[in-house]
Parts: structure tokens; sequence; C-alpha cells
């Protein structure tokens, strides 16, 4: 039988007689995955924010497939939020979270506190120069600064193999593997599609923030990108003609007021005037009180 690792903070156990093993210290996961890679285990990281969702799930199915074993982390990171943002409402559901982990088959839940990520004396940033002045780094600035640095903190603290995240958060992908490419870490990063609900909304833990009005207006995302999907299939090469039609149609919406809707390039990330053969539609929303993004690809059938 298999040893105990001595590095287990805590297992949490449920009536079931299942349990998921948590971890809060940086110490304890360092140890407890080098003692995983010792082993020749290949390991997978999932970081998310927590409040899980059929999306968040997804991703950690590909991260078990794709490893022996499968690392979560659940940190809602401050140094992501600007002031006046949503830190501080951000929802949380620990017990939850943990149920949903542990059904999914996730090994190793990584759950620190902010003062064990965030030492006194904290003072070094992770920076991507180009990709982060686009979309949404314009309205949040330095948000990708905390995402890169927060991540990279987290491959050295659980030392995967691969790590996965959503397409839903295009530029964060764009960001991280541009990172992981520049800073030559040995990380394979998978980008998994969506995961929206029936109605098509992309799923998203700020989603719950959503009043009944409100949530019939966000669907508003998804009907305008098939409509730029329908308009570039139709030949229309023009951005300004399909911007115009997206922010149209979303503005015909209660309760919505658009942040940006930008054409560009799915690799720089910069504006196109002229569509290409393959552009990204990419939106961030508010409605009422909540910003929502999404995007798509627009490209030739084909491709
Ligand atoms: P968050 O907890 O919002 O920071 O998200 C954690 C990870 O889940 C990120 O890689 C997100 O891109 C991904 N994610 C969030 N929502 C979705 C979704 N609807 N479909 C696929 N991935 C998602």
């Amino acid at each position: 039988m298999a040893k105990k690792n001595r590095c287990v903070t805590a297992q949490v156990e449920f009536l079931e007689g299942f349990c998921v093993e948590v971890i809060e210290t940086v110490q304890e996961m360092q140890q407890r995955s080098e003692a995983l890679r010792s082993a020749g285990q290949t390991i997978s990281l999932v970081p998310t924010m927590g409040f899980l969702h059929e999306g968040h799930l997804e991703l950690m199915r590909v991260g078990k497939r794709h490893s022996d074993k499968l690392i979560i982390s659940i940190f809602v990171n401050p140094v992501q939020f600007g002031p006046g943002e949503d830190l501080d409402q951000y929802p949380r559901d620990k017990e939850g979270d943990l149920k949903k982990a542990r059904d999914v088959g996730v090994d190793i839940v990584f759950m620190p506190s902010v003062g064990e990520m965030y030492q006194e004396g904290y003072q070094t940033k992770v920076q991507v120069e180009n990709l982060p002045q686009h979309l949404c780094g314009l309205s949040r600035p330095g948000h990708f600064d905390g995402v890169t640095t927060v991540v990279a903190k987290l491959f050295n603290i659980t030392r995967p193999h691969m790590a996965v995240f959503g397409q839903k958060d295009y530029q964060q992908l764009a960001v991280i593997s541009r990172m992981v490419m520049d800073l030559n870490m040995d990380i394979k990063i998978l980008g998994v599609p969506t995961v929206r609900e029936p109605d098509s909304l992309a799923m998203s833990s700020r989603n719950n923030y959503l009043g009944a009005e409100e949530r019939k207006s966000a669907l508003s995302l998804r009907k305008s990108m098939d409509l730029a999907g329908e308009l570039f299939q139709g030949g229309e090469k023009k951005a300004k003609v399909i911007r115009d039609a997206v922010q149209s149609l979303i503005l015909s919406h209660p309760f919505t007021a658009i942040d940006y809707i930008a054409l560009c390039d799915p690799v720089t990330l910069d504006d196109v005037e002229v569509l290409g053969d393959k552009n990204l539609l990419a939106l961030a929303v508010r409605v009422g009180k909540t910003r929502l993004i999404d995007n798509c690809l627009l490209q030739n059938d084909s491709d």
C-alpha cells in the first residue's frame, strides 16, 4: 500500500467517505509536488479563483486525462483586481468547491491565504510587455501583471508538467502562453473551448451577479457573435461594418454598455481594419454592474 505523504496539511472528509487533499502552505505544496515528480508522476495544474462551475470542471477533466495527478488552485488573487473592482464581492464557496473538485477526481486542492502567497516585503512582478496592451488590459490596467505574477508563482509552487486554461479568457491564455515561451518554463499550456450554459451564455462565476432581466440581456453577447459569424461567412471583411452590427445588436438589449468590441489578429491581438482568414472577435460588455467577456474566432469554414 502507498505510504501516506507527510506533507499533507488536511484531508477533507465527506459523508460518502471520499476525500480530497487540501494543502494551504507553499512549502508543503512544493514538497508534495516534488515527491510526486520524484516518483515519476506527471502533474497538471488548473488555476482558478473558485466558485467552480462546469467550465472549470471541464478544464479539470482535460487536466486529468493528460497527467497522473491533477492539482487545482483556488485563490482569489488580489493583485489582479484594480481599485473599485469586485475583489470583495467575488463569490466564494469553499465547501461546494471541494465537493465538486472531489467529484471530478482532483487529487490536490492548493488553497493558500493571501498572506501565504504574498509575504511581507513582496516586491516582484512578472510582466509581459505587449499583449496586455489590448482588449481587457486597456480597461483593467495592471490586471495582466497580476495574472502573470500569480500564475508564475503557482507554477513554481505546484511544479506542473502542464497547465490548463480556458479560451473564454482568450487574452489571458495568450499572455500566459507568451510568458511560458519567453521565460523558457518547461510547462505545456492547454487551452479548452468555452463551456456555455444551455442558452449559450458563457459560464462565469460573475454570472452569479446578474438579475433575471440582466441575465436575458447577457445573451446578446453570444447573439452578436453569431451575427458577426454570419456577416463574415457572407463575405463581409470590413471590421467597422461587423463592429457596428455587433454594437447595435448588443445595445438593443436593456442594461448593456460596451466596454470594447475588438476585431483583431488572434496572435498579436492588434486591431484589424480588414479581416483576414483568421480573426478574433472579442467582447467586453457591462450588463448592469456586471462586466462580461466573450470571444470567438471568425475564420473561413474550411480552416
Ligand atoms: P477563473 O476562476 O474565472 O479565474 O477561471 C479559471 C479558469 O477557468 C481560467 O482558465 C478560465 O479561462 C477558465 N474558465 C472560466 N470560465 C470558463 C468557461 N465558461 N469555459 C471554459 N473555461 C472557463
